[in-house]
């Protein structure tokens, strides 16, 4: 598993995109930056980043449309997305959280709270993906745990070398 995680931001105005920039940099993440909705939907599907902070109000594609798209794509879908969002748009807040949004942040934002938001979102995320790479599979008898790399055979283990193994898990 990858240790350093991509941030997409995906936000119109240069001064807050860099104050980002400049942040999360500042924790070792890698940053793409992208100007607007189409832009980062490119960005999005090029880069398969970890996270994205999508501003809402977007020049083009709005945000809640971006986020409608990425969420409705299976190649995309599992990205986080914490919105940002200007004050009085809780409407539009509701209506991000609904199209599959997973958290937001209030503009104007402490950049303590932002990372704060990305560390618990991304946390939350890795920790699904070591659920699913730590699923057992069983069939016919056979017991497969990618985990451990343990295989048994009607409750019997067996040995098997790494190649074998990757092979009967793809099966
Ligand atoms: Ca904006």
């Amino acid at each position: 598993m990858k240790n350093v995680k991509t941030i997409l931001v995906i936000e119109d105005e240069p001064d807050i995109r860099e104050l980002i920039h400049f942040n999360l940099n500042k924790f070792d993440y890698n940053v793409q930056l992208a100007s607007n909705g189409e832009k980062g939907l490119k960005e999005a599907r090029a880069s398969e980043p970890d996270l994205i902070l999508l501003d809402l109000m977007l020049p083009g594609i709005q945000g809640i449309d971006v986020c409608r798209l990425i969420k409705s794509d299976p190649n995309l879908q599992n990205i986080p997305i914490i919105i940002l969002s200007a004050l009085g748009q809780e409407e539009d807040i509701v209506k991000g959280l609904d199209a599959g949004a997973d958290d937001y942040v209030s503009k104007p934002f402490s950049l303590d709270i932002l990372n704060a938001r990305i560390k618990t979102v991304l946390r939350r995320y890795t920790k699904k993906e070591d659920e699913n790479l730590n699923k057992k599979i069983s069939f016919k008898g056979i017991d497969i745990s990618s985990r451990t790399r343990d295989v048994k055979i009607d409750g019997k283990s067996i040995l098997l070398t790494y190649t074998e193994f990757q092979i009967l898990h793809l099966l």
